[in-house]
């Protein structure tokens, strides 16, 4: 197998892994059901509201001259 083709698997099983956490997730996620927001939890609707509490500690920059 030549380097582009090596390249190109690497790639393909990096998609697959990254496919299998967030199906993992969701599956986590149904399994649970109705839960509130703990540290420890990594189903995708904890990580969304985790992802949704840092965009809004991002401050704007205000100024005037
Ligand atoms: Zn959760």
């Amino acid at each position: 197998m030549n380097r582009k083709a090596i390249l190109k698997q690497e790639q393909k099983e990096a998609c697959k892994m990254i496919i299998e956490m967030i199906e993992a997730s969701m599956a986590l996620s149904v399994q649970k059901g109705k839960h509130p927001l703990s540290k420890g939890c990594n189903c995708i609707v904890c990580a969304d509201r985790r992802k949704l509490i840092l965009k809004e500690t991002e401050t704007d920059w205000h100024y005037r001259l």
